[in-house]
């Protein structure tokens, strides 16, 4: 069954965190917008608790949505490497509730005058030229025979998740958005447990130097990039688990990292909360918009490399997008979606590509290596703070290489402080204009430096 076609001023495919961001912030510049989601509404996008920058958390106002979206806050920071460990007096991160903050976005949309579409699937583009103009989605509600719903608008959004179900449909976007491949992609499982017996956590707790409130993040138990994150919230009736580690066959997946721990732990009870996921850790795509398509989110790897965070550069990346488009009459026009990439890249993408490049460095090396950085205070309280508030960290390149040479790490880690700041000043001069050419060369630039083919080939 044909619909007949509904106008819009933009479509946003996936009402996950960026979907639902992205819809928010347009719909307040003013435009007419329609919010797609292939689940049942209730299921978009992330369940589980999410660590985030306590900065981003009120620079973003998401208290205003709802109070309760603030699951924990405060404690210590420890991050533990073999017997070394590094402590951070007080968190930079608060947790947050994902569900309830998609349930507020979502409400706030419908609020601001979107039209939610759910159980809706892309099926289908049409293109003027190389541009997209319009959009099928096959509809399946249930008790009702499934359809076929025709969008079409100036700009489209594509906030789908890592698979870029309308990325993958756009010819001028597919081509330069390849993978990433299973290298950079973590794969990773949050979970909530309730504690059975408080006297064994206790002892637990005793013999690993945790306190109440503290969280404390194994890295490299699956070798380089990996890690088991716990957290033991101020009440110890539950407990907040994450893990994750590089989605190849010889790791074992955040799944398996969490399912052999609990097993060891007698005094951990019931799993209250489950989410898992694949997650880009590679820097973004060198391009995340044509006239007529933008990407968000894990569609276009705008996650902070280094831990696998995705929600405050998705909701820097919703900000930059309204403020991009907001003056124009075609919200999808040349110069709109241009100036969102650039204004992505050289805010954030200079900063996750600098971690790219650390992140690299931690899966190509033994977790030894990380070990070494943590006991010589390379990586000291200071800088994990850095990391996790996915900022640069406090050193100079000089001052690194003198560390790295008197330890004999700098083979391993020369190249690293040698590319970090020429990528940081290559994205700071993301072109700033529409210009394919200058892009391309751009890219290659990029390529470089990362030792791969260009996006922009
Ligand atoms: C276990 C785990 C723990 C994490 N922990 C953290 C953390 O502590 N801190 C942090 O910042 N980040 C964390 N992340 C990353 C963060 O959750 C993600 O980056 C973020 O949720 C991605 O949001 P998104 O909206 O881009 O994609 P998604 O959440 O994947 O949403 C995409 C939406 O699009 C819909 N969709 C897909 N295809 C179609 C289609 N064809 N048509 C219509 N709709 C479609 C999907 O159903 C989905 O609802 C974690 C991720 C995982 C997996």
């Amino acid at each position: 069954m044909y619909s007949p076609r509904k106008k819009f001023d933009a479509v946003v495919v996936g009402a996950g965190l960026s979907g639902a961001a992205a819809c928010c912030n347009l719909c307040n510049i003013g435009l007419n917008v329609a919010l797609v989601e292939a689940l049942p509404l209730s299921e978009a996008g992330a369940g589980w608790i999410n660590a985030i920058p306590e900065k981003s958390f009120f620079d973003h106002g998401l208290e205003e949505l709802d109070p309760a979206i603030l699951a924990y806050k405060g404690g210590r920071y420890i991050v533990q490497s073999g017997q070394q460990k590094v402590f951070i007096k007080e968190t930079p991160l608060v947790q947050i509730d994902m569900k309830r903050l998609l349930g507020a976005l979502h409400k706030r949309a419908e609020k601001l005058g979107a039209t939610l579409f759910d159980r809706c699937r892309v099926v289908d583009m049409k293109f003027l030229k190389q541009r997209p103009t319009g959009i099928a989605l096959e509809t399946r509600k249930p008790g009702s025979t499934p359809g076929i719903l025709n969008l079409e608008a100036s700009l489209f959004v594509d906030a789908s998740g890592i698979t870029g179900a309308v990325r993958r449909r756009v010819p001028a976007m597919a081509r330069f958005c390849r993978g990433p491949d299973e290298s950079h992609v973590c794969n990773a499982t949050q979970e909530t447990w309730t504690v059975a017996d408080g006297s064994g956590l206790k002892n637990f707790m005793e013999k690993h130097g945790i306190e109440p409130g503290d969280t404390i993040a194994w890295t490299g138990v699956e070798g380089g990039y990996s890690t088991l994150t716990l957290y033991v919230p101020a009440h110890m009736e539950t407990l907040e688990l994450l893990a994750g580690s590089i989605n190849l066959p010889r790791y074992r997946p955040g799944a398996s990292i969490l399912r052999d721990f609990c097993k060891q732990q007698p005094w951990i009870g019931r799993l209250v909360k489950s989410g898992s996921g694949t997650i880009p850790i590679r820097r973004p795509y060198d391009i995340l918009a044509i006239p007529g398509l933008a990407l968000i989110g894990d569609a276009g790897l705008q996650v902070f490399p280094a831990h696998g965070s995705g929600t405050h550069s998705i909701l820097t990346a919703a900000k930059i997008l309204a403020d991009t488009v907001s003056p124009r009459a075609d919200p999808g026009g040349e110069r709109s979606t241009w100036e969102y990439q650039a204004g992505f890249q050289r805010k954030v993408g200079a900063v996750h590509a600098v971690y790219d490049l650390v992140t690299r460095m931690t899966i190509n090396n033994p977790a030894s290596t990380t070990r070494a950085l943590l006991e010589n205070a390379i990586l000291g309280p200071d800088q994990l703070t850095a990391g996790l508030c996915q900022e640069l960290p406090p050193v100079t390149v000089g001052s690194l290489f003198k560390t790295f040479t008197k330890l004999g790490l700098i083979s391993k880690t020369g190249p690293l402080t040698v590319k970090a700041p020429l990528v940081h000043a290559l994205y700071k001069a993301y072109p700033s204009k529409p210009d394919m050419d200058a892009l391309g060369k751009w890219s290659r630039s990029v390529a470089l430096l990362f030792s791969e083919d260009p996006d922009i080939l």
